[in-house]
Protein backbone atom coordinates (compact mmCIF):
# COMPACT_ATOMS: atom_id res chain seq x y z
CA UNK A 1 0.00 0.00 0.00
CA UNK A 2 1.23 3.68 -0.89
CA UNK A 3 1.20 5.96 1.82
CA UNK A 4 1.41 9.21 1.70
CA UNK A 5 2.77 11.46 4.61
CA UNK A 6 0.73 14.41 6.02
CA UNK A 7 3.22 17.08 6.74
CA UNK A 8 5.60 18.78 5.13
CA UNK A 9 9.58 18.48 5.33
CA UNK A 10 9.52 21.76 7.39
CA UNK A 11 7.48 20.41 9.72
CA UNK A 12 8.91 17.24 10.29
CA UNK A 13 11.79 18.94 11.14
CA UNK A 14 10.18 21.21 13.75
CA UNK A 15 8.80 17.69 14.99
CA UNK A 16 12.17 16.02 15.28
CA UNK A 17 13.47 19.18 16.92
CA UNK A 18 10.33 18.98 19.58
CA UNK A 19 11.13 15.36 20.61
CA UNK A 20 14.91 15.89 20.39
CA UNK A 21 14.34 18.35 23.12
CA UNK A 22 11.44 16.34 25.33
CA UNK A 23 14.13 13.24 25.14
CA UNK A 24 16.77 14.93 26.14
CA UNK A 25 15.17 17.19 28.98
CA UNK A 26 13.75 13.72 30.00
CA UNK A 27 17.19 12.05 30.32
CA UNK A 28 17.33 12.18 34.32
CA UNK A 29 13.98 11.11 34.91
CA UNK A 30 14.26 8.23 32.50
CA UNK A 31 17.29 6.93 34.04
CA UNK A 32 16.20 7.30 37.39
CA UNK A 33 12.90 5.46 36.39
CA UNK A 34 15.14 2.76 34.94
CA UNK A 35 17.40 2.80 37.95
CA UNK A 36 13.95 2.22 40.01
CA UNK A 37 13.00 -1.08 38.09
CA UNK A 38 16.58 -2.65 38.10
CA UNK A 39 16.33 -2.42 42.22
CA UNK A 40 13.38 -4.56 41.87
CA UNK A 41 15.26 -8.64 41.73
CA UNK A 42 12.77 -9.68 39.07
CA UNK A 43 14.13 -12.87 37.99
CA UNK A 44 11.21 -15.54 36.58
CA UNK A 45 13.05 -18.64 36.99
CA UNK A 46 10.75 -21.00 38.98
CA UNK A 47 12.93 -21.08 41.83
CA UNK A 48 13.03 -17.74 42.50
CA UNK A 49 10.55 -15.40 44.63
CA UNK A 50 7.36 -14.46 42.37
CA UNK A 51 6.51 -11.58 44.15
CA UNK A 52 9.77 -9.66 43.09
CA UNK A 53 8.14 -10.33 39.26
CA UNK A 54 4.74 -8.86 40.56
CA UNK A 55 6.42 -6.22 42.15
CA UNK A 56 7.97 -5.26 38.57
CA UNK A 57 4.93 -5.95 37.04
CA UNK A 58 3.17 -3.50 39.53
CA UNK A 59 6.21 -0.71 39.19
CA UNK A 60 6.07 -0.71 34.83
CA UNK A 61 2.02 -0.82 34.96
CA UNK A 62 2.40 2.70 37.18
CA UNK A 63 5.04 4.25 34.62
CA UNK A 64 2.66 3.19 31.79
CA UNK A 65 -0.59 4.61 33.69
CA UNK A 66 1.90 7.90 34.43
CA UNK A 67 2.51 8.55 31.13
CA UNK A 68 -1.13 9.54 30.89
CA UNK A 69 -1.94 8.32 27.20
CA UNK A 70 -3.38 4.90 27.42
CA UNK A 71 -7.02 4.37 27.64
CA UNK A 72 -6.57 1.17 29.45
CA UNK A 73 -2.89 -0.40 31.96
CA UNK A 74 -3.54 -4.32 32.91
CA UNK A 75 -1.19 -6.78 34.65
CA UNK A 76 -2.53 -9.84 33.03
CA UNK A 77 -1.59 -13.56 33.17
CA UNK A 78 -2.04 -16.33 30.86
CA UNK A 79 -1.99 -20.22 32.00
CA UNK A 80 0.85 -22.33 30.79
CA UNK A 81 0.18 -24.99 28.46
CA UNK A 82 -0.71 -28.51 29.87
CA UNK A 83 -1.06 -27.45 33.60
CA UNK A 84 -3.12 -25.42 35.61
CA UNK A 85 -0.08 -23.10 36.57
CA UNK A 86 -0.03 -19.17 35.53
CA UNK A 87 2.73 -17.88 33.64
CA UNK A 88 4.22 -14.57 35.17
CA UNK A 89 2.43 -10.99 34.96
CA UNK A 90 2.48 -9.16 31.65
CA UNK A 91 2.07 -5.27 31.16
CA UNK A 92 -0.71 -4.89 28.60
CA UNK A 93 -1.92 -1.21 28.21
CA UNK A 94 -3.56 0.43 25.00
CA UNK A 95 -4.91 3.04 23.19
CA UNK A 96 -6.87 3.18 20.16
CA UNK A 97 -5.47 4.68 16.59
CA UNK A 98 -7.71 7.62 15.24
CA UNK A 99 -7.99 9.45 12.20
CA UNK A 100 -6.57 6.12 10.06
CA UNK A 101 -2.97 6.36 11.48
CA UNK A 102 -1.25 3.26 12.56
CA UNK A 103 -1.26 1.12 16.17
CA UNK A 104 2.46 0.12 17.36
CA UNK A 105 2.62 -3.20 19.58
CA UNK A 106 5.72 -2.19 21.98
CA UNK A 107 7.46 -5.28 23.39
CA UNK A 108 9.94 -5.59 26.02
CA UNK A 109 10.38 -7.59 29.23
CA UNK A 110 10.32 -7.03 32.78
CA UNK A 111 11.85 -10.11 34.57
CA UNK A 112 15.70 -10.78 34.48
CA UNK A 113 18.17 -13.84 34.23
CA UNK A 114 19.63 -14.32 37.70
CA UNK A 115 22.45 -12.52 38.63
CA UNK A 116 24.97 -15.49 39.64
CA UNK A 117 27.85 -15.26 41.94
CA UNK A 118 27.84 -12.05 43.44
CA UNK A 119 31.42 -11.78 43.76
CA UNK A 120 31.81 -11.54 40.26
CA UNK A 121 30.14 -8.48 40.06
CA UNK A 122 32.24 -5.40 40.95
CA UNK A 123 28.92 -3.74 41.77
CA UNK A 124 25.96 -5.25 43.37
CA UNK A 125 23.45 -6.57 40.88
CA UNK A 126 20.54 -5.14 41.99
CA UNK A 127 21.90 -2.06 43.02
CA UNK A 128 22.26 0.00 39.42
CA UNK A 129 25.76 2.02 39.58
CA UNK A 130 27.26 4.52 37.21
CA UNK A 131 30.78 3.47 36.07
CA UNK A 132 32.12 5.64 33.30
CA UNK A 133 29.39 5.79 30.38
CA UNK A 134 27.72 2.82 31.82
CA UNK A 135 24.88 1.97 34.16
CA UNK A 136 25.75 -1.49 35.47
CA UNK A 137 23.05 -3.97 36.99
CA UNK A 138 21.05 -7.13 36.10
CA UNK A 139 18.31 -5.72 33.62
CA UNK A 140 20.22 -2.76 33.29
CA UNK A 141 20.23 -3.82 29.46
CA UNK A 142 18.34 -6.74 29.07
CA UNK A 143 15.65 -5.60 28.85
CA UNK A 144 14.06 -3.07 31.65
CA UNK A 145 16.07 -0.55 29.21
CA UNK A 146 14.14 -1.61 26.24
CA UNK A 147 11.22 -1.18 28.85
CA UNK A 148 12.59 2.49 29.62
CA UNK A 149 13.38 3.21 26.19
CA UNK A 150 9.16 2.60 25.08
CA UNK A 151 8.21 3.99 28.20
CA UNK A 152 10.50 7.44 27.55
CA UNK A 153 9.29 7.72 23.67
CA UNK A 154 6.23 7.86 24.60
CA UNK A 155 6.65 10.40 27.31
CA UNK A 156 8.33 12.19 24.81
CA UNK A 157 5.91 11.97 21.84
CA UNK A 158 3.25 13.15 24.34
CA UNK A 159 5.18 16.17 25.20
CA UNK A 160 5.92 17.27 21.98
CA UNK A 161 2.01 16.69 20.58
CA UNK A 162 0.20 16.45 23.65
CA UNK A 163 -1.13 13.15 24.97
CA UNK A 164 -4.42 13.35 22.83
CA UNK A 165 -1.95 12.34 19.45
CA UNK A 166 -3.42 10.05 17.38
CA UNK A 167 -1.14 7.05 16.87
CA UNK A 168 -2.77 3.45 18.44
CA UNK A 169 -0.58 1.92 21.04
CA UNK A 170 -0.17 -1.29 22.74
CA UNK A 171 2.39 -1.76 25.31
CA UNK A 172 3.19 -5.22 26.17
CA UNK A 173 5.72 -5.81 28.85
CA UNK A 174 6.09 -9.33 29.62
CA UNK A 175 7.48 -11.23 32.70
CA UNK A 176 8.87 -14.12 31.66
CA UNK A 177 11.14 -13.99 28.85
CA UNK A 178 14.06 -14.97 30.42
CA UNK A 179 12.89 -18.18 31.31
CA UNK A 180 11.13 -19.23 27.92
CA UNK A 181 7.99 -17.05 27.72
CA UNK A 182 5.86 -20.56 27.99
CA UNK A 183 2.59 -18.55 28.31
CA UNK A 184 3.32 -16.59 25.94
CA UNK A 185 1.65 -18.67 22.79
CA UNK A 186 -1.64 -18.65 25.30
CA UNK A 187 -1.29 -15.00 26.59
CA UNK A 188 -1.29 -14.01 22.45
CA UNK A 189 -4.44 -15.96 21.87
CA UNK A 190 -6.56 -14.78 24.73
CA UNK A 191 -5.64 -10.83 24.53
CA UNK A 192 -5.37 -11.25 20.45
CA UNK A 193 -7.54 -7.96 19.72
CA UNK A 194 -5.67 -5.38 22.73
CA UNK A 195 -2.14 -6.96 20.89
CA UNK A 196 -3.09 -5.86 17.08
CA UNK A 197 -0.57 -3.42 15.64
CA UNK A 198 0.07 -2.54 12.26
CA UNK A 199 4.11 -2.38 13.17
CA UNK A 200 5.45 -4.63 15.78
CA UNK A 201 8.86 -3.41 17.99
CA UNK A 202 10.73 -6.34 19.83
CA UNK A 203 13.55 -3.98 21.82
CA UNK A 204 15.43 -6.80 22.90
CA UNK A 205 18.53 -6.97 20.82
CA UNK A 206 21.85 -5.46 20.03
CA UNK A 207 23.43 -2.57 18.29
CA UNK A 208 26.56 -2.79 15.95
CA UNK A 209 28.43 -0.75 18.27
CA UNK A 210 28.05 2.15 20.58
CA UNK A 211 28.55 4.77 17.78
CA UNK A 212 26.71 2.60 15.39
CA UNK A 213 22.90 1.68 15.18
CA UNK A 214 21.57 -1.94 14.25
CA UNK A 215 18.54 -3.54 12.95
CA UNK A 216 18.03 -7.19 13.63
CA UNK A 217 16.79 -8.40 10.60
CA UNK A 218 17.72 -12.28 10.97
CA UNK A 219 17.72 -14.76 13.97
CA UNK A 220 18.55 -18.38 14.11
CA UNK A 221 16.37 -21.29 15.04
CA UNK A 222 17.05 -23.75 17.61
CA UNK A 223 16.87 -27.64 18.32
CA UNK A 224 17.85 -29.39 21.10
CA UNK A 225 17.57 -32.74 22.23
CA UNK A 226 18.74 -35.73 24.52
CA UNK A 227 20.42 -38.56 22.63
CA UNK A 228 21.15 -41.43 24.82
CA UNK A 229 23.41 -44.44 22.67
CA UNK A 230 23.37 -48.20 24.03
CA UNK A 231 25.18 -50.98 22.79
CA UNK A 232 25.35 -53.46 25.41
CA UNK A 233 22.86 -54.68 28.11
CA UNK A 234 25.08 -53.81 30.74
CA UNK A 235 28.74 -53.26 31.84
CA UNK A 236 31.14 -55.17 31.78
CA UNK A 237 35.06 -55.51 32.81
CA UNK A 238 37.06 -53.51 29.86
CA UNK A 239 39.70 -56.07 30.38
CA UNK A 240 38.04 -59.40 29.91
CA UNK A 241 35.57 -58.24 26.72
CA UNK A 242 37.33 -54.77 25.59
CA UNK A 243 38.79 -55.01 22.03
CA UNK A 244 36.00 -57.68 21.22
CA UNK A 245 32.35 -55.45 22.06
CA UNK A 246 31.35 -51.83 21.73
CA UNK A 247 30.98 -49.62 24.49
CA UNK A 248 29.07 -46.45 24.28
CA UNK A 249 31.31 -44.26 24.84
CA UNK A 250 33.25 -45.62 21.41
CA UNK A 251 29.71 -45.51 19.70
CA UNK A 252 28.66 -41.87 20.96
CA UNK A 253 32.49 -40.38 20.23
CA UNK A 254 32.38 -41.90 16.43
CA UNK A 255 28.80 -40.61 15.83
CA UNK A 256 29.32 -37.32 17.41
CA UNK A 257 32.81 -37.30 15.15
CA UNK A 258 30.84 -37.60 11.70
CA UNK A 259 28.13 -34.01 12.89
CA UNK A 260 31.05 -32.25 11.90
CA UNK A 261 33.54 -31.87 8.63
CA UNK A 262 37.40 -31.75 9.02
CA UNK A 263 36.81 -27.42 9.34
CA UNK A 264 34.53 -28.10 11.88
CA UNK A 265 31.54 -26.98 9.68
CA UNK A 266 28.10 -28.66 9.66
CA UNK A 267 28.35 -32.15 7.91
CA UNK A 268 24.77 -32.92 8.35
CA UNK A 269 22.85 -33.37 5.33
CA UNK A 270 19.56 -31.05 5.00
CA UNK A 271 20.63 -28.69 7.48
CA UNK A 272 20.40 -25.68 5.24
CA UNK A 273 21.92 -22.32 5.09
CA UNK A 274 21.14 -18.57 4.10
CA UNK A 275 23.04 -16.70 1.23
CA UNK A 276 23.47 -13.27 2.65
CA UNK A 277 26.07 -10.59 2.03
CA UNK A 278 27.48 -10.14 6.37
CA UNK A 279 29.62 -6.83 7.14
CA UNK A 280 33.50 -7.08 7.69
CA UNK A 281 34.53 -8.67 11.00
CA UNK A 282 38.20 -10.08 11.53
CA UNK A 283 39.52 -13.22 13.01
CA UNK A 284 41.04 -10.78 15.18
CA UNK A 285 37.80 -9.60 16.80
CA UNK A 286 36.50 -13.26 16.70
CA UNK A 287 39.60 -14.35 18.71
CA UNK A 288 39.16 -11.39 21.29
CA UNK A 289 35.60 -11.65 21.98
CA UNK A 290 35.44 -15.64 22.21
CA UNK A 291 39.15 -15.97 23.83
CA UNK A 292 39.75 -18.62 20.81
CA UNK A 293 43.29 -19.37 22.42
CA UNK A 294 46.51 -19.07 20.51
CA UNK A 295 47.26 -21.68 18.04
CA UNK A 296 43.52 -22.39 17.79
CA UNK A 297 41.70 -22.53 14.63
CA UNK A 298 37.94 -21.41 14.00
CA UNK A 299 36.03 -23.58 12.40
CA UNK A 300 33.67 -23.31 9.38
CA UNK A 301 33.80 -21.92 6.43
CA UNK A 302 32.60 -18.38 4.60
CA UNK A 303 32.43 -15.14 6.50
CA UNK A 304 33.17 -15.37 9.68
CA UNK A 305 29.67 -13.31 11.14
CA UNK A 306 27.99 -16.17 7.99
CA UNK A 307 29.16 -18.82 9.83
CA UNK A 308 27.17 -17.15 13.23
CA UNK A 309 24.17 -15.64 11.58
CA UNK A 310 23.33 -17.92 8.70
CA UNK A 311 24.70 -21.27 8.44
CA UNK A 312 23.84 -24.20 10.83
CA UNK A 313 26.22 -25.18 13.88
CA UNK A 314 25.85 -27.78 16.55
CA UNK A 315 26.99 -28.04 20.13
CA UNK A 316 27.57 -30.79 22.31
CA UNK A 317 26.34 -29.08 25.32
CA UNK A 318 26.11 -31.91 28.17
CA UNK A 319 27.21 -35.34 28.43
CA UNK A 320 26.13 -37.92 31.10
CA UNK A 321 28.60 -40.86 31.21
CA UNK A 322 30.82 -41.89 34.19
CA UNK A 323 33.49 -38.90 35.43
CA UNK A 324 36.74 -38.83 35.55
CA UNK A 325 37.02 -39.51 39.36
CA UNK A 326 34.92 -42.35 39.62
CA UNK A 327 36.32 -44.00 36.21
CA UNK A 328 36.76 -47.73 36.35
CA UNK A 329 37.95 -50.30 33.84
CA UNK A 330 34.37 -50.82 32.78
CA UNK A 331 32.86 -51.11 29.18
CA UNK A 332 30.05 -48.23 29.58
CA UNK A 333 26.64 -49.72 27.99
CA UNK A 334 24.73 -46.60 27.61
CA UNK A 335 25.97 -42.54 27.26
CA UNK A 336 23.52 -39.20 27.00
CA UNK A 337 24.16 -36.49 25.73
CA UNK A 338 22.40 -33.13 25.53
CA UNK A 339 22.49 -31.67 21.51
CA UNK A 340 21.85 -28.27 20.98
CA UNK A 341 21.80 -27.10 17.02
CA UNK A 342 21.43 -23.78 15.71
CA UNK A 343 19.20 -23.19 12.43
CA UNK A 344 20.04 -21.12 9.92
CA UNK A 345 17.43 -18.60 9.42
CA UNK A 346 14.84 -19.89 6.43
CA UNK A 347 14.58 -23.32 7.82
CA UNK A 348 11.87 -24.98 10.16
CA UNK A 349 13.02 -25.91 12.90
CA UNK A 350 10.81 -29.19 12.65
CA UNK A 351 12.43 -29.60 9.07
CA UNK A 352 15.90 -29.49 10.72
CA UNK A 353 15.47 -31.81 13.79
CA UNK A 354 14.27 -34.61 11.25
CA UNK A 355 17.48 -34.04 9.08
CA UNK A 356 19.35 -34.44 12.32
CA UNK A 357 17.40 -37.38 13.71
CA UNK A 358 17.82 -39.03 10.55
CA UNK A 359 21.76 -38.22 10.43
CA UNK A 360 22.17 -39.63 13.55
CA UNK A 361 19.90 -42.88 12.94
CA UNK A 362 22.22 -43.33 9.23
CA UNK A 363 25.33 -42.89 11.14
CA UNK A 364 24.77 -45.00 14.24
CA UNK A 365 28.61 -46.88 14.85
CA UNK A 366 28.24 -50.75 15.36
CA UNK A 367 24.37 -50.56 14.64
CA UNK A 368 24.01 -48.89 18.45
CA UNK A 369 20.40 -48.57 19.59
CA UNK A 370 19.79 -44.57 19.67
CA UNK A 371 16.78 -43.01 21.57
CA UNK A 372 15.91 -39.06 21.24
CA UNK A 373 13.74 -37.59 23.64
CA UNK A 374 13.16 -34.12 25.66
CA UNK A 375 13.34 -32.65 21.95
CA UNK A 376 12.84 -28.61 22.20
CA UNK A 377 12.22 -26.63 18.93
CA UNK A 378 12.68 -22.64 18.53
CA UNK A 379 11.99 -20.97 14.80
CA UNK A 380 14.39 -18.89 13.01
CA UNK A 381 13.28 -15.67 11.55
CA UNK A 382 14.09 -13.25 8.80
CA UNK A 383 12.54 -10.26 9.19
CA UNK A 384 10.72 -8.75 5.81
CA UNK A 385 12.88 -5.57 5.12
CA UNK A 386 10.86 -4.61 2.19
CA UNK A 387 7.73 -3.04 4.34
CA UNK A 388 7.15 0.60 4.95
CA UNK A 389 8.05 0.07 8.63
CA UNK A 390 11.35 -1.02 8.72
CA UNK A 391 12.14 2.14 6.20
CA UNK A 392 10.91 4.56 8.77
CA UNK A 393 12.74 2.90 11.23
CA UNK A 394 16.19 2.90 9.37
CA UNK A 395 15.70 6.61 8.96
CA UNK A 396 14.70 7.18 12.55
CA UNK A 397 17.91 5.09 13.36
CA UNK A 398 20.27 7.45 10.61
CA UNK A 399 18.59 10.51 12.17
CA UNK A 400 19.11 9.48 16.07
CA UNK A 401 22.23 8.17 15.65
CA UNK A 402 23.93 10.11 12.68
CA UNK A 403 24.91 7.07 10.99
CA UNK A 404 23.37 4.96 8.82
CA UNK A 405 22.07 1.05 10.97
CA UNK A 406 23.41 -1.50 10.09
CA UNK A 407 21.32 -5.01 9.40
CA UNK A 408 23.00 -7.93 12.16
CA UNK A 409 21.67 -11.64 12.18
CA UNK A 410 21.44 -12.73 15.81
CA UNK A 411 23.42 -16.32 16.70
CA UNK A 412 21.26 -17.01 19.47
CA UNK A 413 16.83 -16.71 19.01
CA UNK A 414 13.83 -15.24 20.10
CA UNK A 415 11.76 -17.92 19.54
CA UNK A 416 8.80 -15.94 20.58
CA UNK A 417 8.55 -13.87 17.12
CA UNK A 418 7.68 -17.09 15.60
CA UNK A 419 4.28 -16.79 17.60
CA UNK A 420 4.46 -12.69 17.17
CA UNK A 421 4.18 -13.78 13.62
CA UNK A 422 2.13 -16.84 13.63
CA UNK A 423 -0.54 -14.43 15.30
CA UNK A 424 -0.13 -11.37 13.61
CA UNK A 425 1.02 -12.44 9.62
CA UNK A 426 0.04 -8.89 8.43
CA UNK A 427 1.85 -7.18 11.14
CA UNK A 428 5.37 -5.49 10.02
CA UNK A 429 8.16 -6.44 12.95
CA UNK A 430 10.91 -4.28 13.76
CA UNK A 431 13.76 -6.03 16.39
CA UNK A 432 15.36 -3.42 17.71
CA UNK A 433 17.36 -2.93 21.33
CA UNK A 434 19.41 -0.96 23.26
CA UNK A 435 22.47 -2.84 23.99
CA UNK A 436 25.99 -3.03 22.75
CA UNK A 437 29.03 -5.52 22.31
CA UNK A 438 29.85 -4.97 25.85
CA UNK A 439 26.26 -5.38 27.73
CA UNK A 440 27.18 -8.84 28.60
CA UNK A 441 23.62 -9.12 29.14
CA UNK A 442 22.98 -12.37 31.18
CA UNK A 443 26.74 -12.26 32.46
CA UNK A 444 27.84 -11.05 35.58
CA UNK A 445 28.86 -7.14 34.91
CA UNK A 446 25.41 -6.18 32.62
CA UNK A 447 25.88 -2.96 31.30
CA UNK A 448 24.33 -0.30 29.36
CA UNK A 449 25.14 2.36 27.48
CA UNK A 450 24.06 5.47 28.56
CA UNK A 451 24.60 7.42 24.97
CA UNK A 452 23.54 4.48 23.22
CA UNK A 453 20.34 4.29 25.56
CA UNK A 454 19.71 8.10 24.68
CA UNK A 455 20.31 7.52 21.48
CA UNK A 456 17.74 4.22 21.22
CA UNK A 457 15.04 6.42 22.99
CA UNK A 458 15.67 9.59 20.18
CA UNK A 459 15.15 6.54 16.85
CA UNK A 460 11.66 5.11 18.92
CA UNK A 461 10.71 8.52 19.77
CA UNK A 462 11.62 9.65 15.96
CA UNK A 463 9.62 6.80 14.51
CA UNK A 464 6.63 7.07 16.92
CA UNK A 465 6.50 10.92 15.70
CA UNK A 466 6.73 9.88 12.26
CA UNK A 467 4.32 6.92 11.97
CA UNK A 468 1.77 9.45 14.14
CA UNK A 469 1.83 11.61 11.15
CA UNK A 470 1.80 8.62 8.85
CA UNK A 471 -1.94 7.62 7.23
CA UNK A 472 -2.49 4.38 5.47
CA UNK A 473 -1.32 1.01 7.36
ZN1 LIG B 1 16.02 -9.98 26.69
Amino acid sequence: MTVTPETSPDASASADAALRTAVEDGLPATIADLCDLVRIPSVSWAAFDRSHVAASADAVAGLARGLGVFESVEIRQAGIPGGSELGQPAVLATRAARNGRPTVLLYAHHDVQPPGHDEEWESSPFEPTVRGDRLYGRGAADDKAGVMAHIASIRALAQAEGPDFDLGLALFIEGEEEFGSRSFANFLEENRDALRGDVIVVADSNNWDIDTPAITTGLRGNVTFRLTVRTLAHASHSGMFGGAVPDAMLATIRLLATLHDADGAVAVAGLTSRDAATPDYSEDQLRLETGLLDGVAPIGRGTILSRIWSQPSITVTGIDAPSVANASNTLAPMISVRISARIAPGQPAAEAYLALEKHLHANAPFGAALEIDDVDTGEAFLVDTSGWAVAEARQALTDAWGVDPVDIGVGGSIPFIADLVRVFPEAQILVTGVEDPDSRAHSPNESLHLGVFKRAVLSEAFLLGRLNRRTGR
